[in-house]
Parts: structure tokens; sequence; C-alpha cells
């Protein structure tokens, strides 16, 4: 069922990769009333002012966008602030949605939810069917709660309610922190700096063997909405492209958009993570969406991004 453009659309999360992709996307294709404090307006974490903001705004569709997220070595550092934020946030929005009724609602996962070792590409129905890797499980542990609670108010309330699991994003707004970021931005910053300082040599993290998807945060935004308007089940709808490439591969490729020309070196020490975790997505694609920016033009943008506004300390 398509959604009326001039419904409130509240985007939990909008300063993010996902959430501020999710707006633009939503007033590009002609929505009028999208809403989307940020953090310092509305501590999501904060059940009271949740519930209190859900009153005051009364949003007719939730896209909840927002979460603690970071890459590999945030994960591994921080899995308390990662469960337990991750966890609060969920809760306090999809209760408050429940309670004022909204009628639509998609909740944002991870590829990560799925088994560290399920078999590739990983289906939808791989869902708890083994261990998951230890490196980013509170954060699995979180999202998999989520979409239980979709699942079950689903079942319960008979709500539309539906939950979409995209693989490892990047785009214009990502977090290129040196330590906590995902790899792409990781890498984008550190041979910026590199060719920027003249440094003739990097080195990356863990052995650069293991096998990543990426998508760009606008072809996401693109399937929320695509999904919103065309799915209506219990299970979760993967989100990415269908292939994948080492990180050596990735690295390789960011080198030469970026116009890094050195070295590039592995520390085994750090670690690698999951060996792989590419998507089955052909659910999303009978549905009628595909990817449409490729991986080259994607990481010239949000290249060119960081560098308007983020590197050199800005
Ligand atoms: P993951 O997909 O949940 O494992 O998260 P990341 O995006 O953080 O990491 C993906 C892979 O990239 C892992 O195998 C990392 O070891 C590798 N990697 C290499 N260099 C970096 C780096 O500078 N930052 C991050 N985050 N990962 C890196």
């Amino acid at each position: 069922r398509p959604l009326d453009r001039s419904a409130r659309v509240f985007v939990a999360g909008s300063r993010g990769l996902v959430g501020s992709a999710m707006c633009r996307h939503l007033e590009r294709e002609g929505f009028t009333d999208v809403v989307g404090p940020g953090s310092a307006q509305l501590d999501l974490r904060e059940r009271r002012a949740v519930l209190a903001w859900f009153a005051a705004t009364r949003p007719d569709v939730v896209v909840l966008a927002a979460a603690r997220v970071g890459g590999i070595r945030a994960n591994a550092t921080r899995p308390a602030e990662f469960l337990s934020d991750n966890l609060r946030i969920q809760v306090n929005v999809l209760d408050a949605a429940l309670e004022h009724g909204v009628e639509r609602l998609l909740f944002l996962g991870s590829s990560c939810i799925y088994p560290k070792f399920a078999e590739q590409p990983i289906r939808e129905e791989a869902l708890l069917t083994g261990a998951l890797e230890p490196t980013n499980d509170a954060y699995a542990i979180a999202k998999i709660a989520g979409l239980l609670q979709v699942q079950a108010v689903r079942r319960q309330h008979g709500l539309p309610w539906i939950s979409a699991m995209p693989t490892n994003l990047y785009g214009p707004g990502d977090n290129f922190h040196p330590e906590h970021s995902h790899v792409l931005p990781s890498l984008i910053r550190r041979f910026h700096e590199a060719r920027t300082s003249g440094a003739r040599r990097v080195v990356n993290w863990g052995t650069g063997t293991p096998r990543r998807e990426f998508l760009h945060v606008d072809d996401l935004a693109r399937a929320c909405l695509h999904l919103l308007e065309h799915y209506d089940a219990d299970g979760p709808v993967n989100v990415g492209t269908g292939t994948d490439m080492t990180i050596r591969e990735a690295a390789e490729l960011v080198a030469e958009v970026v116009g890094y020309q050195g070295t590039i070196e592995w520390d085994a020490d750090q670690p690698d993570g999951t060996p792989r975790k590419l998507l089955d997505v052909s659910r999303i694609t009978a549905l009628g969406w595909s990817p449409r920016i490729a991986l080259r033009e994607g990481i010239a943008e949000a290249h060119a991004w960081y560098v308007e506004h983020q590197a050199s300390g800005a």
C-alpha cells in the first residue's frame, strides 16, 4: 500500500547515516511532514521523554533508524553500551509506537544478527540457527530482540510492522572516527590522510581476507520506503547488493579512488571478525528493488563528503 505523502513520518535517528539518508529520500519522494529530533532534543534512551514526545507529536509512520553503532573495535570494546543503549532505544520507541497505535513502522537491524558461520549467501531463515560472531554479539542480541518485538506486535496486535536487515553501509554523513568507525570510512580517512601527508605506508586491521558486502545508504533509504509500501509479513528482509569482496580488495579500491599510491600493509593482531557475511537478497529483489549506486562511485562520493565536512579536524 502506498504511504500518504502528507503522513507524519518520524525518523528516529535522523542525524545518523541511515536516518539522514531516509529524511532526504522521503523529502525527495514528496513527503511533507518528516520529523526527526536530534538526540539533544530527544534522548531515545529516556523512556518518559519518548512517551511524551509521541503523545505530543503523534506520528503516523515510524522509521526506527536510531542505534548506537560502530565498527569492529567499538563493538568489541564497549559491549555494555551497545547492548543497553540499543535495547532501551528500541523498547522505548516500539512501546510508544504501540501505545499510540502507529500503523506503519519499519525497524532497522543489521546483517550481524545472523550466525557467524551461516551458509552464504545468508537467507533470512538463518536467524537463530547458530552462534553469533563474538566481536559484535551485544549489538546483534539487541537487534534480534528488536526484530522479535516487531514480530510479537504483529502477532499480538495485528499491526503491519516490518523489519529490514541491511548489510555493511556507507555514504555521506558516515562516522569517520579513526578508531570507532566501520571499515570503509576508516579506509577513506586513512588513505586520504596518507595521501595528503605524503606517507608511503598504511597499516589496516586484520588479515584483509574477510569478505564484506557494501551498500550505499541512499540505496538503503530507497529500499526502506519500498518495503513500507510493498512488504507486509513477519520475517525480516535482507537489504544488500548480492556481491561481496575481500577487505583487501576494498582497501585497494579505496586507495585508487582516493589517489593513494604507497604500500598497503595488514596488522593480523587486530580482529578479522566474521569471515564472510554476504546476504541473500532474493526476497527484496522479488519485491522490485535493486541497488543503483556502484561501489566505486559511492566511495568517491563518500570521500568527497569526508573532505568537505570532516577532513583536517573540521
Ligand atoms: P564488521 O563488518 O562488523 O566486522 O565491521 P567493520 O566494518 O568494522 O570491519 C570489517 C572488516 O574490516 C574487519 O575484518 C576488520 O578487521 C577490517 N578492517 C581493516 N581495517 C579496518 C579499519 O581501519 N577499521 C575497521 N573498522 N575495520 C577494518
